[in-house]
């Protein structure tokens, strides 16, 4: 089996750049295929990512994937036990898990286009794979809608309110070449261990 995509980490220019899109008629090839499993696997080995677009692997192409662990999080909550809010990163970190962790399922979005946003914002915590120990608050749209093509080809809309669209406004940043740390207010640096060799 191949080794798993490595995540593309700041300063790596790629996460800086504008993504193109796939053409349609190649969504189905094995060079798209191969690189949305690879995406999927690259998630899958961050014990903390809800979320990755293309360029994180290296791809400067308009395709992101949302964990639905993001929808699990919305429908639980982000608190810990004692009630104190937790930054995605944190939750996903699990001290105070109130969810069970179950094999997710990965949501694929391909050439997405944003189709309408709440006019209304929240802040709230992020953190990226791509800048890894940084966390920060961004506002973020409440609700947003977005059309894009999924794995198999087929048109679709999706409309997400809080998390899941924090989440889908992180990736579609990524597209274009912004992360986080530019819009975020009260960016915190977390030293932690890393295990990873
Ligand atoms: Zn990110």
């Amino acid at each position: 089996m191949a080794k798993p995509k490595e995540i593309v980490k700041l300063p790596a220019k790629v996460l800086r750049g504008h993504a193109k899109d796939v053409p349609v008629n190649e969504i189905l090839s094995s060079r798209i295929q191969g690189l949305i499993s690879d995406m999927k696997e690259a998630l899958k080995n961050t014990p903390d990512g809800v979320g990755l677009a293309a360029p994180q692997v290296g791809e400067p192409l308009r395709i992101f994937i949302v964990s639905e662990e993001a929808e699990e999080i919305d429908r639980v909550g982000g608190r810990s036990q004692k009630g104190e809010f937790l930054p995605p990163h944190a939750i996903a970190e699990k001290p105070g898990k109130l969810y069970e962790e179950r094999a997710w399922k990965y949501y694929v979005f391909i050439n997405p286009v944003l189709k309408n946003n709440s006019r209304r914002k929240l802040d709230g915590p992020e953190g990226c794979l791509s800048v890894p120990g940084k966390f920060g608050n961004v506002a973020r749209h409440e609700k947003i809608t977005v059309v894009a093509y999924d794995e198999s080809g087929k048109k679709f809309i999706r409309g997400a309110a809080k998390f899941f669209a924090r989440v889908m406004q992180h990736e579609l940043d990524h597209l274009e070449g912004t992360l986080f740390i530019d819009k975020a207010h009260n960016v915190i640096e977390v030293k932690r261990n890393d295990n990873k060799k």
